[in-house]
């Protein structure tokens, strides 16, 4: 864990949330802390209103962005002194904790505040940073996990058992953090979940981060966890195989999807664990990523054998639930095999690559998880709380049509320019993956984006894939 703190970008921030910004983006650079849209920062300040009184304001991240490319205007000004009476409530749900949040933030036009305001709120401490940091969430998520977080941190940081995100998490740290902290205390790590740090300062903050974290990674390299197995990925991928596995995860999930392949020397080596069906069982490393992955991958290439059981376990774990849940489509989003390695599924090429990303991370962790006797995640019903959680059922009621090729893949020849170039803008705007062919090299610098793939190919190439397309379109 490298501390990239730099006192000279950081003497060019001007004020509160410049500084903000600027140390959200050094935790938001580093993958190993957070990934595509993880984790949540924010700054307390005083701010006057419009009569000129002064007034406590909490400048939380607003949901929808990423801390790596966060700017002032992604953060949501929140009344502090509101949030720090609605956090004494015994309780509140979370529609209404939601409508709290928009009816008291102080800039009208500014994005939903995180979930997790009324926690940051309550933390006594101008900055507050929080990741899913790899190293932590490996040593929490194991069989003795609360007991090895107290040998490597002792009285520097606050335990919290695991509680689920949103007002019940912040009620259970309004009690606890100010029976258990102390004045050592740097930082508070929430089981199964990842950790807080806090400090006056914004480089405070940052650099208790780095260092809390950099000593979960020496615990991690003193007992004995080691870089992951590596296979050999000679050979060329199946394409045959992948071309049918993204047509059954089609036929499961009622929609067309894009299949991401990554078939590395790690991930083979991991699709090819001699117990990979007792290991890649337990679950995710952190809740959220269930909305990305779904709670489980499917083992092999029977995907209607895991939509079936995925719709037992919606059966049963919905049964428990205090409102109706709908169901979300069946399909997998994560398929280990032996022979494929790891392939991602999603409706679009951008969220099959967030995906993998996850779960490249998520193998690191369970064998980790695993050098140190054992991985253990979240018992299903936790994991199912955050996958059919009222605040995500509600953004999928309100969220509106895919667009029309979203999932479907394109094939443009003639692409750099005319007609192929406007017919390939006119797919991606329709949410096609495109693949755009041309004799003409100008085809490589064309859309750098993850949705589309530029092959510059010589006139034979070129004429046998026109006749190859002309024949599959009959
Ligand atoms: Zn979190």
């Amino acid at each position: 864990m490298q501390n990239h703190w730099n006192e000279g970008d950081a003497s060019r921030c001007a004020g509160d949330l410049a500084l903000r910004v600027h140390s959200s983006r050094l935790i938001g650079r580093d993958k190993s802390l957070v990934l595509h849209g993880g984790g949540n920062t924010s700054v307390k300040t005083e701010e006057p209103d419009r009569f000129g009184d002064p007034r406590r304001v909490l400048y939380v991240k607003g949901s929808g962005w990423d801390l790596e490319t966060i700017e002032e205007a992604g953060f949501c000004p929140l009344l502090l002194d509101h949030l720090l009476r609605l956090a004494q409530l015994p309780a509140l749900s979370d529609p209404a904790m939601v409508e709290e949040l928009a009816t008291h933030q102080t800039r009208a036009a500014a994005p939903a505040a995180s979930v997790e305001a009324i926690l940051h709120a309550l933390l006594p401490f101008k900055f507050v940073d929080h990741t899913h940091a790899d190293a932590v969430v490996s040593v929490t998520n194991t069989a003795d996990g609360e007991a090895r977080i107290r040998e490597i941190y002792g009285e520097d940081v606050v335990v919290i058992p695991y509680v689920m995100p949103g007002f019940d998490l912040a009620r259970a740290v309004a009690q606890r953090f100010p029976l258990e902290a102390t004045p050592r205390t740097q930082g508070m790590v929430l089981m199964n979940h990842g950790i807080f740090s806090f400090g006056a300062t914004a480089r405070e903050s940052y650099e208790r981060m780095v260092s809390l974290v950099g000593r979960a990674e020496r615990y991690l390299a003193h007992h004995g966890v080691k870089p992951p197995a590596l296979a050999s990925a000679e050979g060329a991928p199946p394409r045959q195989a992948l071309a049918e596995l993204r047509r059954d995860l089609a036929r499961e999930a009622g929609f067309p999807m894009l299949l991401a392949s990554r078939r590395t020397e790690k991930t083979l080596a991991f699709a090819r664990h001699p117990d990979l069906s007792r290991i890649a069982r337990y679950g995710p490393a952190t809740p959220d990523h269930v909305l990305r992955t779904k709670r489980l991958p499917l083992i092999g290439r029977d995907v209607a054998a895991y939509a079936e059981a995925y719709r037992h376990y919606f059966g049963e774990m919905s049964q428990r639930a205090r409102e109706p849940k709908t169901m979300l489509d069946p399909a997998p989003r994560v398929v280990l095999d032996a022979e494929l390695g790891l392939c991602c599924a999603g409706r679009t090429a951008r969220d099959a690559a967030i995906v993998g990303d996850i779960y490249d991370r998520t193998i690191d962790i369970i064998l980790a998880g695993e050098a140190l006797g054992g991985y253990r995640a979240l018992p299903a019903q936790d994991i199912f709380d955050v996958e059919y959680w009222d605040l995500e059922q509600a953004k999928l009621r309100k969220s509106g049509k895919p667009a029309p090729f979203a999932g479907e893949v394109a094939l443009v020849t003639g692409a750099a320019s005319g007609i192929g170039k406007a017919c390939v803008e006119a797919l991606l705007a329709r949410g096609a993956a495109v693949v755009g062919l041309d004799i003409d090299a100008a085809i490589e610098a064309l859309h750098a984006r993850p949705d589309f793939l530029s092959l510059a190919c010589s006139r034979s190439q070129y004429s046998t894939s026109k006749m190859s397309c002309a024949g599959s379109a009959r």
